[in-house]
This record gives structure tokens, sequence and C-alpha cells, in this order.
């Protein structure tokens, strides 16, 4: 059936992102009755699984999103990654990010945008709009663009994220910081879409990600007190779907996707302890132990989740591995006796492979890549922590995420053939607009 849409400048783009909200638990729900407006928009479109990225952490996932292009292209492969040359640490920010996010494209010609929350805008570039950072900011203040906006926000009681440290210490805590931070948010979103002028406004929902990392096991053993007050959050999630769309208009598109799956954690598995007791990792588990403290005696390192580095000469500041043949036979033993890696309770393999950089990213920064990637098997939860000697440790986080098992609805339209991949995003979004693909994007439009 032929259908007309709004064509040229007037056409706007509102996307939802909710961080880590599975296909299968979205559809669950809604079929359980608990998201109705989750339930009009999918009944209006095609809701589809999607694919995340490697690694599958919500920094690299949404930066693939907002780029639409990979990893290797863009330069984030995690929440914290090493500056060139060194053993230094930095927390990914959008100073980083070497490819433009939708918000320069459509900025530069010149499309007004709001943008809130989302992954990897912190410190807030100069948007033609307004613009408040993502989690990982460290407060309010001086996480907006124009910086007044901060004051506006406060008004609103905004917060950027629950405290996930207090998170630890009690899930009632927990599930009220959760409602009160999306309470504020949909008022600001709300609130700025309606004052704002804008073509494109993407708006980000964290508390998905939090709920299911704290809340996933109780959930899925059907908790008494805490599995009915998962549903409940998620029953907010869907009331604030409702408002944030109503405020955006009819007329505009709406795109509405999570950036991974999620499922139980059976195991945390720490890569260092395994380096460390195969002879590769030369630095004694204690507190205070870092990566700076590596010297010629380590070979291999790594970094959550599963990024796995070499100690290579002439890159590294204290490197010991020879580049060429010594480097290639060291990834390959590496990858081959990961592989072993067995759940002690049940001896099934916890790695479902250990990939070489080059076979899962191309482009500029494929230099920052780790030199090997460990991809769980889903329930192993691989973390890189120098302080512990214990290969299989738990904490508090019950859940963990999943490459597949993402989700992709857009209302009223159905998606074009194959699985939506984040790095379609950009693509997507920019084809909704009725603007021009620039040509280095990756990700194909899927509407
Ligand atoms: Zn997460």
């Amino acid at each position: 059936m032929l259908r007309l849409f709004r064509r040229g400048p007037g056409r706007r783009l509102l996307v939802m992102g909710l961080d880590g909200v599975p296909h299968s638990l979205l559809t669950e729900l809604i079929d359980g009755g608990e998201m109705p407006n989750l339930a009009a928009v999918a009944a209006s479109g095609d809701l589809r699984p999607a694919r995340s990225t490697y690694p599958t952490v919500s920094c690299t996932a949404w930066t693939s999103f907002v780029t639409g292009v990979n990893p290797g292209t863009h330069g984030v492969f995690g929440f914290a990654d090493l500056e060139p040359g060194s053993y230094r640490q930095y927390i990914t920010g959008s100073q980083y990010v070497r490819s433009p996010q939708l918000w320069r494209i459509l900025g530069e010609r010149g499309r007004r945008v709001v943008i809130i929350n989302v992954p990897v805008t912190a410190p807030p570039p100069e948007v033609n709009g307004v613009l408040v950072s993502g989690f990982l900011a460290p407060r309010l203040d001086g996480a907006t663009h124009p910086p007044e906006l901060a004051e506006r926000l406060q008004a609103l009681g905004y917060r950027i994220d629950i405290d996930p440290w207090q998170a630890r210490q009690s899930l009632d805590a927990l599930l009220e910081d959760l409602d009160a931070t999306l309470r504020a948010r949909v008022a600001a979103a709300t609130e700025l879409l309606a004052s704002e002028q804008w073509t494109y406004a993407m708006v980000h929902i964290m508390g998905t990600d939090r709920t299911n990392h704290f809340v996933w096991a109780k959930w899925a053993d059907g908790d008494p007190d805490y599995a009915p007050r998962f549903v409940q959050y998620y029953r907010g999630v869907d009331a604030a779907v409702g408002e944030i769309m109503r405020a955006a208009g009819d007329d505009a598109e709406l795109l509405l996707l999570s950036d991974h799956g999620f499922t139980r954690t059976v195991h945390e598995v720490n890569i260092d302890a395994w380096l460390r007791a195969h002879g590769y990792l030369a630095i004694p588990a204690t507190e205070e132990a870092k990566i700076g403290d590596i010297d010629e005696d380590t070979s291999v390192f790594s970094m959550t989740p599963g990024r796995i580095r070499l100690n290579l000469r002439g890159r590294e500041p204290q490197g010991c591995v020879e580049p060429g043949e010594h480097y290639e036979a060291l990834r390959e033993e590496i990858a081959t006796s990961l592989m072993e890696l067995a759940d002690p309770d049940t001896g099934e393999p916890v790695l479902q492979a250990v990939r070489p950089r080059e076979e899962l990213f191309h482009g500029a920064a494929l230099d920052n890549a780790p030199d090997l990637l460990a991809i769980p098997r889903d329930g192993y939860d691989l973390k890189s922590s120098l302080a512990g000697d214990e290969l299989f440790t738990s904490s508090p986080i019950t859940g963990m995420h999943t490459y597949g098992d993402a989700f992709w609805l857009i209302r009223g339209r159905t998606l074009a053939e194959g699985t939506p991949c984040v790095e379609d995003g950009a693509p997507t979004a920019l084809s909704l607009l009725g603007e021009d693909l620039p040509e280095h994007l990756e990700g194909t439009p899927m509407a």
C-alpha cells in the first residue's frame, strides 16, 4: 500500500533509547499487558530483534548508533581505554569519539537537536540545540549545552543517573532512586520537546539497564517482593515512553530501540586472574594494583569486558612481546588456551570465541582496539580485576549484557530485511528525516 509521509525540512524524528531492554523481555511484557504504549507502537510497526556491538557495552553500542560506524572507526571500545603508547586509562568521553555523531552531521546542515542523556556525550559538545550529557558525567552542573540549561533541569529535579554504589547496598533504595530519576527524565524531556525547535531528538533511559543488572535474577526467580517491582518499573518506563512520544507529537517519526540484550549472570569471570595463573601477567594481586604497574615481565593484560592486550615492544612503554611472528604466535596461544575455560560447576565452556581484532573491527582506530576480544557465552560476565586471584566470582549484579536480543521498533513502519544492528542507527535516522547519507557511514538504513 502506498503511504504518504511529510517531506522536506518539516520532518522530525524522536529516538528513544531504552538501554539494555531485551526483545524477548519486551515481547513478554507486551503480551502480558504490562506495556500498553509500547504495545500500541508495536502493533503499528515491526518489533524486531537486533544486534549490538563487540564488545557489548553501552558506550560502544550507542556510539555506533549515533555515528553509524563500527568501533574500529569511531574508536570507543569500552567505558575506559588506554591512552596510546601508555598504560594510562581514561574514561571514555565525547572528545575521544573519532567520527561525527548525528547531532554534528545535522547541526552542520542547520538542523536543530534535543539530546538527553545519551552515553558518551560528556563533556557536552556545542550542538545546534540543547544537550544534557549521559551517565559518566560527574554532575549536572557542567553537563549541559548551553550551560544555563543545567539550572532549568535542576528545578525539575533532574538526575543524570542513579547512584550505582547505593544500589549495591539496598535494592529498595535502588528502586526508589530509579523511579525518581525516571520521573525527572520525563519532566525534562516533555518540557524540552515542547519548548525547543527540533528536527532530531534523542532521549535515553539508562534505568532499564540498571534495573536489569541488579534485579534480573529476582525477576527470573519470581521473587515475591522484587519480581513484581521489576515489572512495575517497566510499567513506569512504558508510561514514560507514552508521555514523551505524545510531547513530541504524532507527526514526528518515532524509533524505539535498545543497544543490547540481557541475561542472567551465571558467573563473573576474572580474565586477569586467568592471565596471572598462566604466567602471562606479573602484577601481584593487591587492592592498589593497576595497569600502570606493568613492566617487562607481563606479556598480556586485559580490560573489561574480555579486551585482551599484548604488551607489545614499540607500542607499550614496557613492551616485551616482539612484533610480527611472536605477536601472532602469542595471540594464537592465548586464544586457544582461553577457549578451554570451563564452568567449575557444569564443565560448560565459558567462551563462545576469542577473536583477533582485525576480524571484528576495521578503520582508522583499529590500532586502539584490543589485540584479542574474548566473547563470552551468555551467562559468563567477563571482568578484569588486578585485585583478585579468584577466577570465578559473584557480586550483587545478577544480570549481564547479551549481543543478540536487543530490539528495534519504528512506529508505523516495516523495517528493511535483515537483522538491524546499532551501526544502522545514523543512516536510518537520516533516511527517516529525508536527509542525504554521508558517504563514510557503514550501516544501512532500515527504513
Ligand atoms: Zn549495562
